[in-house]
């Protein structure tokens, strides 16, 4: 365990707490990205977080945790837990294929790692229920997924995915839009937890990626797994190409005839274009051609439906030879988690320190012996 990130060296020779920055091994920036296990990740996962993920993976400057958040996939899916196992395989492939590298990162399962559950129940103190009524994904889940009301699970998403971020101690959180208010949350929960027992945890900052957040393919403003508006990474070619030829762009930019002039300002056809079409001289031409009513939908879809397979392709190819190998999802699990829960260990008895509840540690390392000692 890396005697830099212990308690007592997050404070000063005069006993001032040290805001602690670059926790990671060798000073480098802690990333945290967490994706829930609710389906195959898509284009919107993407360009949210994965692509500035696997950029920042390349960058010595950071030290990068990527976590499948089973426990969250509960959250709005708990009469779905079957489905859970079979979903964490697809987003532990997804990872893989977009060049996460277990490696380089470090890959975990979030319910392995039980010590989560502890801070979380010890943040849980920490934020009123008001406030965490007042975090704008919850009401608009709810009405997304036509649920009767939130769970006090769902209610607490944002505060179980700030024991995840701060686990390990997590300084950069690459996100969605969406998700910028849990960071905020996060971070008061980082400031309160400093501010009445010590300097334990980092505020992290969330990174918005290339763009807020890509509208879906039914004309609603965010693709989302849980909404089935997607286009999947793991979509084979002719499945993106009738996804594309179905997509409906909304009311605002719907056309009766190629000759109509197009608008392109937040046109998801064009944001795709844009995000995805590696040939740049001909999105200019159907631009120029859209605003000028010489062009239509049709062949404005098909040349999107050709781009995206292109750059489709290579993850594909990753996805299937990570899915060949038998046995290697479990290795990359296991591995990561092991490094993760280590990471965790320390966290937790650093903030129970801090708290003053390191108490009965001969008990507690007597309790854990006697009870893997029992199943050995
Ligand atoms: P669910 O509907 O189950 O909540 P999701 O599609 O929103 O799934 P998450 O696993 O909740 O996906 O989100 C993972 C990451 O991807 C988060 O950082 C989130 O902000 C980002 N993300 C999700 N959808 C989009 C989108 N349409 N545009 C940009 N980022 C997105
Ligand atoms: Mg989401």
């Amino acid at each position: 365990m890396s005697a830099p990130t212990r308690a007592s060296t997050l404070f000063d020779e005069h006993g001032a707490p040290v805001a602690p920055s670059r926790l990671g091994k060798d000073g480098r920036l802690r990333l945290l990205t967490g994706l829930r296990p609710t389906g195959r990740l898509h284009l919107g996962n993407y360009v949210g977080t994965l692509e500035k993920d696997v950029q920042l993976q390349d960058d010595p400057r950071y030290e990068c945790f990527f976590l499948v958040a089973d426990f969250h996939a509960l959250t709005t899916g708990f009469e779905r837990s079957r489905e859970v196992e079979s979903n964490i395989r697809e987003t532990l492939l997804d990872f893989l294929a977009v060049g996460i590298d277990p490696e380089r990162s470090t890959i975990y399962l979030q319910s392995l790692v039980p010590e989560v559950a502890e801070l979380f129940l010890l943040f849980s103190m920490l934020v009123s229920v008001s406030r965490a009524q007042r975090i704008p994904t919850l009401k608009e889940q709810v009405r997304d997924l036509r649920l009767e009301s939130a769970s006090l699970g769902l209610l607490n998403y944002p505060v179980l995915q700030a024991a995840d971020i701060l686990m390990v101690r997590g300084e950069v959180v690459p996100v969605g839009e969406d998700q910028l208010s849990h960071i905020e949350l996060t971070r008061e929960i980082a400031r309160r937890f400093n501010g009445l027992y010590g300097a334990v945890f980092p505020e992290s900052q969330g990174h918005v990626g290339r763009v807020a957040t890509l509208p879906g393919l039914d004309g609603k403003p965010k693709m989302s797994k849980s909404i089935g508006n997607t286009v999947e990474l793991a979509d084979d070619a002719e499945t993106v190409q009738k996804k594309i030829k179905r997509m409906f762009v909304g009311e605002a930019y719907a056309r009766q005839s190629p000759t109509k002039q197009g608008i392109l300002e937040g046109n998801p056809l064009f944001i795709y274009h844009e995000l995805f079409n590696d040939d740049a001289a001909q999105v200019d031409d159907l631009k120029a051609r859209y605003t000028a009513g010489q062009v239509g939908d049709g062949e404005i879809k098909s040349a999107l439906a050709a781009a995206l397979n292109r750059f489709l392709d290579p993850i594909r190819q990753r996805r299937a030879h990570f899915a060949s190998r038998p046995g290697y999802l479990d290795e990359v699990v296991a591995e990561g988690t092991s490094r993760a829960r280590r990471e965790a260990r320390d966290t937790l008895e650093m903030a129970r320190d801090a708290m003053g509840m390191g108490y009965f540690g001969d008990a507690r390392r007597r309790v854990e012996l006697a009870v893997q000692g029992g199943r050995a």
